[in-house]
């Protein structure tokens, strides 16, 4: 077994359990372990620290499999692993057919995702510890889940970083159909995991989807009328399905992308949710949230969820302003007692200055607003104590007064 040697100080963080060991802390590799091979971590004194997935072109250089000394890194452990997190989002069946059953880090699996669309699973390996088990961890997903195939999306940029190249393609069992329906909360909606973003869907955006419908269907019984909503960055519909389940009267829906919105409308139809209460509207938010203040538009409810603004911290300021921006002329269109729902799933930006940006958009728009609840990723993408980076996806459900 290789030895990973840290250099002095830079144990602390091992011993607070956060996985990573970046380029910057090591002192010395005591050999020329693989692309992904298991090394031991040991402090500069030489305690073990870790069991670590090696990766020599990575800044992340090992990702940590397990900080204890007498576990060992094999196909049973991996089974364990997966077991595991199997059983953890068990429970979630019950709602949906769209469960993140295995999210990286937090599953002490750093670098893998896997998604469960019906009968398919779709995976990303997404570092180098991963790629190297990736033989082992299909043969176990394929025995523990009962699906007809496995689905490979490792197309995401991390893998460059990683030395990987991308690879896309069926990994086990049968090709999954164009579309794969769902029905999550009782709405159905077409993944593609080929070319849809992601694996195919915003899973992490469940539980904010059910507030959505819950919304709908109690402004509804409060004014015996549906509601008038607006969907910016609508993607394949997400949101909007949400609030057409949940009764609103009018959604409109703005993105930039063709493709989306026909994906969007096919799942409009896939409900029965005709053209009458419906719009799909290509355009840029940014143009489309001026343009309807020009022309007086008003909304019982705006939901702002867009891409990923800052791709790391140097963006972060460019990322603000566009955050604010569009927060601010979404909140314009909100009428008084309506509700604003906006999201960042820009990891480089925390919590507390997402919460900033809206407060200045807030201030700037001369409405007074209530902060109703913080939102975030459903269950199946929990995070992990030790490691606050998996933390990406935030929301504010805001009430205007
Ligand atoms: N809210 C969606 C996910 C949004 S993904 C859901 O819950 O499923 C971001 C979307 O924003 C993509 O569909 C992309 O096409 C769109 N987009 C990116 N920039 C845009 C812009 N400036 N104007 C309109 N849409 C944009």
């Amino acid at each position: 077994m290789i030895d990973l040697i840290l250099k002095k100080g830079k144990e602390r963080s091992l011993l607070r359990r956060h996985p990573w060991v970046y380029d910057t802390a090591v002192q010395k590799v005591m050999g020329k372990p693989g692309l992904g091979e298991t090394v031991r971590v040991v402090s500069y004194d030489g305690r073990f620290l870790a069991w670590a997935a090696y990766s020599h072109e990575s800044t992340i250089r090992a990702r940590c499999w397990s900080f204890i000394e007498s576990e060992c890194i094999d196909k049973a452990w991996f089974e364990e692993k997966i077991i595991k997190a199997l059983r953890a989002r068990k429970r979630l069946f019950s709602r949906t057919s769209a469960v993140r059953v295995i999210f990286g880090e937090a599953d002490q699996l750093p670098g893998l995702v896997v998604d469960q669309y019906g009968d398919w699973l779709v995976a990303q390996f997404q570092a180098a510890g991963v790629e190297a088990w990736k033989d082992v961890i299909a043969g176990i997903l394929m025995k523990q889940c009962d699906v007809q195939g496995i689905y490979e999306r490792s197309d995401a940029a991390t893998r460059h970083r990683e030395g990987l190249s991308e690879i896309v393609g069926v990994l086990r069992g049968a090709e999954p159909p164009q579309e794969i329906e769902i029905v999550e909360d009782g709405v159905r909606y077409g993944v593609d995991v080929r070319h849809g973003h992601k694996t195919g869907f915003y899973i992490d955006q469940r539980e904010n989807r059910l507030l959505a419908q819950r919304l709908a269907a109690q402004f509804k019984a409060q004014h015996g009328r549906g509601m008038r909503a607006l969907n910016c960055f609508c993607y394949t519909g997400g949101f909007s399905l949400a609030l057409l389940a949940g009764g609103a009267e009018e959604v409109i829906s703005v993105d930039s992308s063709a493709d989306a919105l026909a994906m969007a409308q096919r799942n409009a139809e896939r409900n029965g949710f005709g053209h009458d209460r419906a719009q799909w509207l290509q355009a840029d938010v940014f143009d489309y949230l001026r343009q309807a203040r020009d022309r007086g538009e008003e909304f019982d409810l705006v939901i702002l969820d867009p891409p990923k603004f800052a791709s790391s911290h140097r963006h972060i300021d460019r990322a603000s302003r566009a955050y604010k921006d569009i927060n601010l002329n979404g909140l314009r269109l909100v009428k008084e007692g309506g509700d604003l729902l906006t999201f960042s799933c820009s990891g480089a930006m925390d919590v507390d200055l997402f919460q900033k940006v809206i407060a200045g958009a807030v201030i700037d728009s001369k409405r007074e607003a209530w902060m109703i609840a913080r939102l975030g990723a459903g269950e199946d993408h929990p995070l992990m104590m030790t490691c606050p980076e998996g933390e990406y996806l935030k929301g504010l459900q805001l009430a205007l007064r």
